[in-house]
């Protein structure tokens, strides 16, 4: 018989997980021996998706066209859209994974949730995620939205940059601002490099979650401005 790697996974995934269970991240049940996740089938069905009718512009559950935020904000990206919605078990997981380095929570969520068809993500050229200030980037390890850009570039084979943009300035943090205050908080904390290589691409902008939407679009300004012809973004989550 041949030797398969895939043949011998199976039971040797089984004997690891009996000596070291597995237990659902949010409420510690334990999980069965043959779980490829790190969730129990009841907190997985609490994520909340968004799968129903969205602002055309900015992705935000809304029964009809433009929302009343996009009316009045000229948000520089062409379309935002995201799978869940950032609260309760979405808000937790995401949490996991940025601050207890919970990465591997990522094939998880991205079981669970479906990537917004409307994003039309074949026609992107290039996948940009939301850089940290690489002090943020040191101590934490890790850029979640690199990670959420590399499994996006994986799936539709769209090339990543991790270089093209770059936080200039660390930013205080954004919680509990309006979008206005957001706004400039968050003004000239982005630059471009190798904007040769942004040039009239079609960019895929990609973030863990979106607010305000402040952030994403400073980005896309910044990258509009250096030659790209069009952004578009996903992120994980959404708040409301
Ligand atoms: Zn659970
Ligand atoms: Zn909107």
């Amino acid at each position: 018989m041949e030797f398969s790697i895939e043949r011998l996974q199976k039971p040797v995934k089984f004997i690891i997980n009996l000596i070291f269970p597995v237990y659902c991240l949010i409420c510690k049940k334990q999980l069965s021996y043959q779980t490829n996740t790190y969730l129990c089938d009841a907190c997985k069905q609490k994520l909340t998706l968004i799968n129903g009718k969205v602002c055309n512009k900015c992705g935000r559950p809304f029964i009809n066209g433009i929302c009343g935020i996009c009316r009045e904000k000229q948000f520089c990206f062409s379309k935002a859209r995201a799978s869940g919605i950032y609260d309760g078990s979405v808000r937790k997981c995401i949490h996991l994974l940025k601050y207890k380095k919970k990465t591997y929570l990522l094939n998880t969520l991205f079981e669970v949730f479906l990537l917004p068809s409307s994003l039309d993500f074949l026609s992107c050229d290039l996948i940009v995620p939301v850089p940290l200030h690489w002090i943020r980037e040191y101590s934490r390890g890790f850029n979640q939205a690199e990670l959420i850009g590399k499994k996006i570039s994986k799936r539709f084979n769209i090339p990543l940059s991790k270089t093209s943009l770059k936080r200039t300035r660390a930013t205080p943090s954004q919680t509990g601002l309006s979008l206005k205050e957001r706004t400039k908080n968050i003004k000239g904390a982005f630059s471009v490099r190798n904007s040769q290589k942004l040039n009239g691409k079609r960019i895929l902008l990609v973030d863990d979650v979106m607010t305000t939407g402040a952030t994403v679009n400073e980005c896309s300004r910044v990258l509009l401005q250096a030659g790209a012809r069009e952004i578009l973004v996903y992120t994980l989550a959404r708040g409301v």
